[in-house]
């Protein structure tokens, strides 16, 4: 589907959120990501011969007009990032059909965990805005570690949410087990997302303390060696 891009707003130093109207109405369930491409042109064909898209959760909420994300513009830049950075309001890109699993669960009293690992805060904002808005029972503790330049970020998290705890941490403190499982009951289920690192390393130790596979939930950005 074609989308039209709107705005980038910056919301901390390198981090900007984009804005794009849908030219139909999108379905997509809170979570979930989508496949951004620039229309085929020989430059970009030339420039993103190798990947033409870069995939990116939707921090909107499906009863938004328009469909958003958050990225990181840091130099040095990626071609695709290069045309991101490049977008004039008006300009044309495709969104595919939303995609992924790394969504709320039905039963709305299991307590989550969200772990968030810098702008990957971004997998869990649709969520977050989906309990505040159909008022969900789920007691969610969101644990959020970051450089301290990204703390604007926090503008973004819903402040209607009475059940949300919040646990911040700031580089170089990391997240480890020891963090996260005293937050973890019986039903939890754990969200874990940031670099492949991060998730996969944090998943093992989660496992190895005795946290069952099926209670994890993975979500890694690929191309950020740190987040
Ligand atoms: C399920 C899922 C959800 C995701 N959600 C998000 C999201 O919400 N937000 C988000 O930002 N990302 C998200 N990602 C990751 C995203 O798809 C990109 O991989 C990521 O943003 C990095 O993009 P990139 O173009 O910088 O990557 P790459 O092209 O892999 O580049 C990685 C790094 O290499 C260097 N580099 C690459 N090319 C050049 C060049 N020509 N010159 C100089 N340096 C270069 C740059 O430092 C660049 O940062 C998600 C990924 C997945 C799988």
């Amino acid at each position: 589907m074609q989308v039209k891009f709107i705005e980038r707003k910056m919301l901390a130093q390198h981090v900007w959120e984009y804005c794009f109207t849908p030219a139909s109405q999108i379905r997509y369930v809170p979570g979930q990501y989508a496949q951004f491409s620039f229309p085929s042109t020989a430059a970009t064909a030339t420039a993103l011969q190798e990947k033409p898209y870069r995939t990116f959760t939707l921090s909107s909420h499906p009863d938004d007009n328009s469909v958003r994300f958050l990225t990181r513009l840091d130099p040095p830049l990626s071609h695709y990032k290069n045309l991101l950075a490049a977008l004039q309001p008006g300009d044309l890109m495709r969104m595919s059909e939303p995609l992924g699993d790394v969504v709320l669960p039905r039963l709305a009293t299991t307590p989550l965990v969200f772990v968030a690992q810098g702008i990957a805060l971004a997998s869990y904002l649709s969520m977050l805005t989906e309990c505040a808005a159909a008022k969900k029972a789920h007691a969610i503790t969101l644990i959020w570690a970051r450089q301290r330049e990204d703390d604007p970020l926090a503008q973004c998290i819903p402040n209607n949410l009475p059940l949300l705890q919040r646990v911040d941490f700031h580089y170089p403190v990391s997240v480890g087990a020891s963090t996260v499982l005293p937050h973890i009951q019986a039903s939890s289920l754990i969200y874990l997302s940031g670099s492949q690192t991060f998730v996969e390393t944090l998943g093992d130790d989660l496992e190895s303390s005795g946290v069952s596979r099926s209670r994890l939930i993975y979500d890694y950005y690929e191309g950020y060696p740190e987040l």
